[in-house]
C-alpha cells in the first residue's frame, strides 16, 4: 500500500481491545445478547442495528460504558505504533467523543490526532468520512481506514478510492471481515507497519 499519508482509525476493537467487556456491557444494560447476535450488530451500522432491536434505554448503556472506559489507557504496542507512524491520524467512531478524548488524554496522545469524530457528530460513518474529507481536503487515494468490523468496511466501500485494513483482534474474525473486501486483513500492528511502509 504505497503513498499513504492519512490514517483514519476506528476506535473500539482497534485502538483499544475491549470487545469482551463491550459484550458484557450490552448484556448488563441492553438485554440478553448471545455472543453471535452481539457480533451481528457490527455487520451493519451499530446505531441502526440497535434501533432494529428496538432498544430504548441507551442512556443506561452509555453511563456504564463511560464508567468502564474513563480510566482506560491504550496498550503499549498500540501506543508504539501511533507514536512511530508519521501519517496524519484521525478517529471516526460510534463511541462518544468525550470518552474517546478522555482515553487519548489518559494515554498522553491527544496531540497525535488531527480530529476525533464520534457519535455526537453523526451516527453514520459515511457522513463522518465526508466531513473529514472536506475539512482536511483529504485525498482518499492516500488514505487508509483501519477497522475491526464488517459494518465499517461496508460504509467505507461507498468511497472506492479509500483504502481499508481489517484487523482481527476486535469484534470480527478474518472470515467475516473478508465479506467487506478490505485491501488487507491484519493480525498485528507490526504487520500494518510493514503494509504502510
Ligand atoms: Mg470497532
Amino acid at each position: 500500500m504505497k503513498n499513504i499519508k492519512n490514517i483514519i482509525f476506528d476506535f473500539d476493537g482497534v485502538l483499544i481491545k475491549n470487545t469482551k467487556i463491550l459484550l458484557e456491557t450490552h448484556r448488563k444494560t441492553l438485554g440478553p445478547f448471545s455472543e453471535e447476535n452481539f457480533r451481528k450488530l457490527f455487520n451493519g451500522n451499530t446505531a441502526e442495528e440497535l434501533e432494529k432491536h428496538k432498544i430504548k434505554n441507551m442512556n443506561l448503556f452509555w453511563d456504564e460504558w463511560k464508567k468502564i472506559l474513563e480510566n482506560w489507557i491504550i496498550d503499549q504496542e498500540t501506543l508504539n505504533f501511533l507514536k512511530n507512524n508519521k501519517k496524519n491520524n484521525f478517529i471516526i467512531s460510534s463511541n462518544k467523543e468525550y470518552i474517546l478524548n478522555k482515553i487519548l488524554e489518559n494515554s498522553n496522545i491527544e496531540n497525535l490526532f488531527l480530529d476525533v469524530l464520534g457519535s455526537e457528530t453523526h451516527k453514520l460513518k459515511t457522513k463522518k468520512f465526508i466531513l473529514l474529507k472536506e475539512k482536511f481536503n483529504l485525498n482518499f487515494k492516500e488514505t487508509v481506514f483501519i477497522t475491526d468490523s464488517l459494518g465499517d468496511l461496508k460504509e467505507a466501500s461507498e468511497f472506492p478510492e479509500l483504502k481499508t485494513i481489517g484487523v482481527t483482534w476486535g469484534v470480527h474474525c478474518r472470515k467475516n471481515l473478508k465479506k467487506g473486501i478490505p485491501d488487507f486483513i491484519s493480525d498485528s500492528w507490526d504487520e500494518i507497519k510493514k503494509i504502510l511502509n
